[in-house]
């Protein structure tokens, strides 16, 4: 069993040696990266939007549809979780264009509302409405405009702030905030062993660029590695190494949790996300359209069902019968405000709870909530793997077994963050009764958010 963990640890050890090895390799792994996503971003601009007869085989505009929402977004995920987020460091185009841009560019120091914690929960909420309001998992244009521009703008902050940086991966991207929550599950991480550090003499080592910014001496846990690989080896105390599944989120970096971590975990991953996701499918997303249009018709209100507003604003594709009116918008944004209120309260009661069960500051809660990071990434990929699923069915091809395996894969999450909880509970509390019945409200409410996605995959 030693040698085989042994193996192990000298074969990802060994990988990490490698990527700082084949770093110009990477380098143009990433310019390859970069003119596949401009070509998937601009060439179905000049395309007709797809018919009824066009399918993903035969038809460019579907095929970059179902690529860029049905592959890349829950499939880069889903890799986050197994495996960090190699993902940014390797292939991210937008991070490479940036630290590109950052190379070149003006090396200005960042300004200090740029490190404003929020930022990634604030642009992540923001870019998750929009897209919805311009429905960019169907259409081109909407894509071009929310990826392409926030492309440009990681290219305009590398080439203001910092040198050979990622500032924008670090204080600004939508995504990293997600990235860096998800990755906490991960088994794999760049270690780093203090003792060897102070062992090391600073004279013989070379300095490393660590373009996301982290100070890799004190790094705790992996959420903010790009892990490129840059540091491997360096002072013969850093190494890609195995780590329990998070084992990071009990004792490491979950301790430092804080305001803006548990927002983002419990109302956006576990609330606002899947209402985004599922609003099309919902009953009570149409009585809440329904219930509006009957107001506005009782009132003589005729503009919020009629007014169409530019496509960059609200879907606007009548040539395929596909318009969004004032009404359906605020309809969306009710829902998926209620959405956030509802696991809002389905969560943070229990955990609120739970802090006075254990006799702690309310400051525990932010670490508490770090427990429910697996069943958000479960229900985050599962309610993205729907786009890849009904792609696919709308093109007549269904996947046996799918619904079945995502309502499996949220309950084992579910399962994995209850025991994760009681885990948590034992670092501020050592009467297991205590712990227990901490422990049994967010069974509870993890339960009825299991049971609803169950309810979807496999009833609705
Ligand atoms: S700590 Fe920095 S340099 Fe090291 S792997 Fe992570 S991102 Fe790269």
């Amino acid at each position: 069993m030693s040698t085989t963990q042994s193996f192990a640890g000298r074969f990802v050890s060994g990988l990490g040696d490698l990527l700082l090895r084949y770093q110009s390799g990477i380098r143009r792994m990433q310019w390859m990266m970069i003119a596949a996503y401009v070509a998937l971003l601009v060439v179905p601009l000049a395309l007709p939007l797809p018919g009824g007869s066009d399918y993903i085989w035969n038809n460019l505009a579907r095929f970059v549809q179902f690529v860029f929402w049905g592959v890349w977004w829950p499939f880069v995920i889903l890799g986050t979780a197994l495996v960090g987020r190699f993902w940014c460091g390797l292939l991210c185009p937008e991070g490479a264009l940036s630290e590109f841009a950052s190379e070149r560019g003006a090396g200005r120091a960042i300004p200090s509302w740029m490190k404003w914690s929020g930022w990634p929960v604030v642009a992540f909420i923001s870019t998750t409405i929009y897209g919805q309001l311009t429905s960019i998992y169907q259409y081109p244009k909407p894509a071009a405009l929310l990826l392409g521009g926030s492309t440009l703008a990681a290219m305009v902050v590398g080439a203001r702030y910092g040198k050979a940086k990622r500032v924008w991966c670090r204080f600004l991207c939508p995504v990293s905030g997600v990235f860096g929550t998800v990755s906490k599950v991960a088994p794999l991480h760049f270690r780093v062993e203090s003792d060897a550090w102070k062992r090391s003499s600073p004279a013989e080592a070379a300095g490393v660029n660590c373009a996301p910014l982290i100070p890799i001496k004190t790094m705790q846990g992996s959420s903010a590695c790009h892990m490129c690989g840059r540091c491997s080896g360096h002072r013969g105390a850093i190494r890609l190494a195995w780590r329990k599944p998070a084992a990071d989120i009990v004792f490491g970096s979950g301790r430092m949790a804080a305001r803006w971590d548990t927002i983002l975990i419990i109302p956006i991953l576990l609330g606002l996300v899947p209402a985004a996701l599922h609003w099309t499918a919902s009953g009570a997303f149409q009585a809440m359209r329904t219930w509006l249009v009957e107001r506005c018709v009782e009132l003589g209100l005729m503009w919020p069902l009629s007014l169409r507003l530019p496509w960059w604003l609200l879907t606007n594709y009548p040539s395929v019968n596909d318009v969004m009116n004032v009404v359906d918008a605020v309809s969306l944004l009710a829902f998926v405000a209620l959405g956030a209120f509802t696991s809002s309260v389905l969560f943070l009661l229990p955990l609120v709870a739970a802090t006075t069960i254990l006799r702690r500051t309310r400051k525990v809660v932010h670490h508490l909530a770090q427990a429910m990071i697996p069943l958000a990434t479960s229900s985050l990929f599962c309610g993205l793997l729907a786009l890849t699923t009904s792609q696919l069915r709308s093109d007549g091809i269904n996947l046996p077994g799918v619904d079945a395996a995502r309502g499996a894969l949220v309950v084992v999450a579910g399962l994995w963050s209850v025991g994760l909880f009681f885990r948590i509970s034992s670092v501020y509390c050592r009467s297991i009764n205590r712990r227990i019945i901490a422990t049994a409200p967010i069974a509870m409410a993890v339960a009825a958010f299991s049971a609803t996605w169950l309810f979807m995959f496999l009833g609705g």
